[in-house]
């Protein structure tokens, strides 16, 4: 009996609810350095909750309802967050997230496959940023 421990199957699941089959290499190596970070991944499905890092918990969760390739992009951000490291309040929140952005894409551009999805990926970021700043305008209730 194979048995799979929780890093092997969120690995799996990525691969095949994600269909990112084409970026396995890509999922099998962000997902070791994570956890290399001691920070494990988890998966979430709920259109309400988006792709984070929870500092406290140590625990990157990856919206997976969407594009193979934003799954990916989604992935490099967060794991961008962790590289950053946690900011708390020291920075505006933008800020945080295009810090986290430009680190995303320093680590996309080793993987030279990528390089032909850079515009599609360049455009995911712009539309997370601007959908970043229109729920920072949302009035709080
Ligand atoms: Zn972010």
């Amino acid at each position: 009996m194979i048995s799979m421990n929780q890093k092997d199957r969120v690995i799996a699941e990525i691969i095949d609810f994600g269909k990112t089959s084409d970026y396995s290499e890509i999922v099998i190596d962000l997902t070791n350095r994570i956890y290399n970070e001691g920070f494990t991944l988890a998966t979430n499905y709920d259109f309400s909750t988006p792709s984070l890092i929870n500092w406290d918990k140590k625990v990157i969760s990856i919206f997976m309802k969407k594009k193979p390739l934003f799954i990916i992009a989604d992935m490099f951000h967060e794991y961008g967050h962790l590289l950053l490291g946690y900011k708390g309040n020291t920075l505006d929140t933008i800020e945080i997230e295009l810090s986290a952005w430009n680190l995303a894409f320093k680590e996309m551009s080793k993987y030279d496959f990528l390089q032909e999805y850079i515009n599609d990926l360049m455009k995911y970021q712009e539309e997370c940023i601007e959908n970043y700043r229109r729920n920072l305008k949302k009035p709080s209730t």
